[in-house]
C-alpha cells in the first residue's frame, strides 16, 4: 500500500510538473494598473507569445509558469501602454525634419532659428517650419513676410502655426502657388495689407501653397517615421491614431510594418478626399495586429486661436466675424450618408459650437439614436449647452485634448466672452454624455507627453501652477478617468478594446515602467513623473539610461 502510495505521489509531481506552462516573460516587484472594469491591480504578470497569460501573485505565477525570462520591476508601477486618440504621427515624423519653431518669443527668435536650420539645406530646398504661435509674442499681430523674402529670396519658406489653421510663407512660395494679391477662396483667406499680400494664409489658403511641396521620398518617409517612433516609445505610446493620412501613406505604413521597420501599432484615420473614399470601398477595413483602418477625417471648420473656428455668434475679440466651416453642410452630410451605408466610422474635426451643432445634426440624422457606430467629433472644444445631450442621444464619441484648455486658457476667454467659455473644453461634461471618453494630444500641435495629457486633464493647470485653483474645473477628469481615456477608452474609441487598452489574459503586453504612481503623486510631482520602460507585444522597445 505503501509503494502504491509513493508511485501515486511520483506521478502526481511528475504529472504536475509537465502541466507547467510555458512563459516567455514574468515580471514581478510592480504595482500594475490593469485598468480592467474593476480597476484592479497585481504585483506580477506573465506573457506569451506577445499576449499577456495571467496577472496575480509571484508565489502564484511561480507555480504555475515556466519561465523564460524573469524582469524585477524594483518597486515600480506599471500601465498599459498609453494610446493617444488623437494625433498626427506621420506630421510629427515629418516635422521631425523640419525647422522647429514651438516655444518661440518672437518673429526675430523664429529668423534667428530659420537661418541656423537653412545652412544644412540644399539650396534651392523648401525651407519648412512649424510652430511658431503669436500669442506667445509680446507683439501679437500676424507678422508679415516682408524679412522672410529678404533673407531667403530664391527659396520658398512655409511656416505652419502652431495649430496648423494659419501659415506665413515668402514671396517665392507664393510665386510657386501662383497665388497674387486679389486671389480669394471659399473657406480660407489669403491676407492683404495695402493691396499687399502679407504672407499670410488662414486655413484652406494653405493647401494651396503646402500642395507644391515636393512629396518626402521613400526613404525620408521612413526615417520621419523610425524618427517618431522612438521618441513615442520614449514618451509611453504604444498606438498611435493618426488623424488623417492618404491611403499612399497607409500602403507606406503597412510594408513597413510587414518587414519589420516599424513597430508601432496605428490607427489610422484617411482624409476626407475621393481617392481614400475609393481606396477603403475597394480593401474593405484594413485590420492586423498594428495597422487599423476603418474610419475617415472630415475637417468641419478650423481652429480658435486663428479665429477660424465656425461659431454661432461672432468672435468676442473680432466682431462681425464668426469663423466659417471647411466646407459647405451638404458636402458633410452626403459624406455622412456614404460612410453609414458603407460601414465605416466617420471622425469630424469640430472645434467651435455651429462647427459642433452643425456636425452633431448631420450625424444624428444617420446614426438615428443610440448605436454602436462610434462616430467620433474630434475636439468637441466649444458646445452650446443645448447640444451636449446630442452625443448621449446618438452615441457619439467626444475624443478630447485636454492640453488644449491648458494652451488655450490664456485667451480662449478674449475669443469666446465669459459666457461661453464655459461650454469650451468640457470634458467632464463630455464624458458624462456617453460614459467615456478618449483622449489624446493632437500632437505635433502639442507635446507627445502623454503624462502631460494626465496633467492638464486632472489638474488643469499650465507647468507653472497657474491658476492656482485651476482652469474650469468643473470640468476636471478624476485620476483614474484620465487614465482610462488614455488607455481603455481610447482603444475603445478605435474598436480595439478586445485586444488592448487594459491588462487583462489575453490582450497584447503592451505595458510601460513608470518611476512613480500616477494614481498617487502630488499633483506637483505629476510632470516629473518618468517612464523607465515601454514593452510592445512584451518586447522592449524603450528603456531609459
Ligand atoms: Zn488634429
Amino acid at each position: 500500500m505503501r509503494i502504491l502510495l509513493t508511485i501515486f505521489i511520483a506521478v502526481f509531481f511528475l504529472f504536475s510538473c509537465s502541466q507547467k506552462q510555458g512563459a516567455d516573460l514574468l515580471i514581478y516587484n510592480a504595482t500594475i494598473y490593469t485598468v480592467d472594469s474593476l480597476f484592479s491591480t497585481g504585483e506580477a504578470m506573465t506573457v506569451k507569445d506577445g499576449k499577456i497569460t495571467a496577472i496575480g501573485k509571484l508565489a502564484d505565477l511561480e507555480k504555475k509558469f515556466e519561465v523564460k525570462e524573469k524582469i524585477d520591476a524594483a518597486d515600480k508601477f506599471i500601465y498599459p501602454g498609453f494610446i493617444d486618440a488623437h494625433a498626427h504621427f506621420v506630421a510629427y515624423g515629418s516635422g521631425l525634419q523640419t525647422a522647429d519653431l514651438v516655444g518661440t518669443i518672437s518673429w526675430e527668435d523664429i529668423l534667428r532659428r530659420l537661418s541656423d536650420f537653412a545652412k544644412g539645406l540644399p539650396k534651392d530646398q523648401w525651407l519648412i517650419g512649424r510652430g511658431w504661435d503669436q500669442n506667445d509674442w509680446d507683439k501679437k499681430d500676424f507678422p508679415t513676410n516682408d524679412q522672410i523674402n529678404t533673407l531667403f529670396p530664391d527659396r520658398p519658406v512655409m511656416l505652419e502655426r502652431i495649430d496648423g489653421h494659419a501659415a506665413i510663407v515668402n514671396q517665392k512660395a507664393l510665386d510657386a502657388a501662383g497665388v497674387k494679391a486679389g486671389y480669394s477662396l471659399a473657406g480660407g483667406e489669403i491676407e492683404q495689407k495695402n493691396g499687399k499680400l502679407t504672407g499670410i494664409l488662414i486655413d484652406n489658403a494653405i493647401g494651396l501653397v503646402s500642395s507644391k511641396i515636393p512629396a518626402p521620398t521613400k526613404e525620408h518617409f521612413g526615417t520621419a517615421l523610425k524618427d517618431a517612433e522612438k521618441n513615442c516609445f520614449a514618451a509611453g505610446l504604444t498606438t498611435i491614431d493618426d488623424c488623417g493620412l492618404n491611403f499612399e501613406d497607409v500602403e507606406r505604413i503597412k510594408s513597413m510594418q510587414a518587414n519589420g521597420e516599424l513597430k508601432m501599432r496605428l490607427y489610422v484615420m484617411l482624409s476626407d478626399e475621393k481617392a481614400n473614399y475609393d481606396y477603403l470601398k475597394k480593401n474593405g477595413v484594413i485590420k492586423t495586429d498594428r495597422l487599423n483602418v476603418r474610419g475617415f477625417k472630415v475637417y468641419g471648420d478650423g481652429a480658435l486661436g486663428s479665429r477660424g473656428a465656425c461659431l454661432l455668434e461672432p468672435y468676442n475679440d473680432k466682431p462681425g466675424h464668426s469663423g466659417f466651416l471647411l466646407s459647405k453642410p451638404a458636402h458633410f452630410d452626403s459624406v455622412a450618408n456614404w460612410i453609414s451605408q458603407e460601414g465605416f466610422q466617420m471622425c469630424t474635426h469640430a472645434i467651435g459650437d455651429s462647427g459642433n451643432r452643425t456636425v452633431l445634426n448631420i450625424y444624428a440624422k444617420y446614426l438615428k439614436g443610440k448605436n454602436d457606430r462610434r462616430w467620433r467629433i474630434e475636439h468637441a472644444q466649444v458646445v452650446n449647452p443645448n447640444d451636449f445631450s446630442l452625443f448621449a442621444e446618438n452615441s457619439i464619441i467626444p475624443s478630447v485634448q485636454p492640453t488644449h484648455a491648458t494652451s488655450d486658457m490664456y485667451w480662449a476667454g478674449d475669443r469666446l466672452g465669459s459666457e461661453r467659455v464655459k461650454g469650451a473644453y468640457a470634458y467632464k461634461k463630455l464624458l458624462t454624455q456617453n460614459g467615456w471618453i478618449p483622449l489624446g494630444t493632437d500632437f505635433p500641435v502639442e507635446d507627445i507627453s502623454p503624462i502631460k495629457t494626465f496633467y492638464a486633464a486632472v489638474v488643469r493647470k499650465d507647468a507653472k501652477g497657474w491658476p492656482v485653483d485651476g482652469y474650469q474645473m468643473e470640468n476636471a477628469l478624476s485620476r483614474e478617468e484620465a487614465l482610462r481615456g488614455m488607455t481603455i477608452w481610447a482603444a475603445k474609441s478605435n474598436f480595439e478594446e478586445r485586444e488592448k487598452g487594459s491588462l487583462e489574459v489575453g490582450k497584447f503586453a503592451d505595458f510601460i515602467i513608470v518611476d512613480k504612481d500616477i494614481m498617487k503623486a502630488s499633483d506637483n510631482e505629476l510632470l516629473q513623473i518618468t517612464v523607465l520602460q515601454t514593452y510592445l507585444g512584451g518586447e522592449k522597445v524603450f528603456e531609459r539610461r
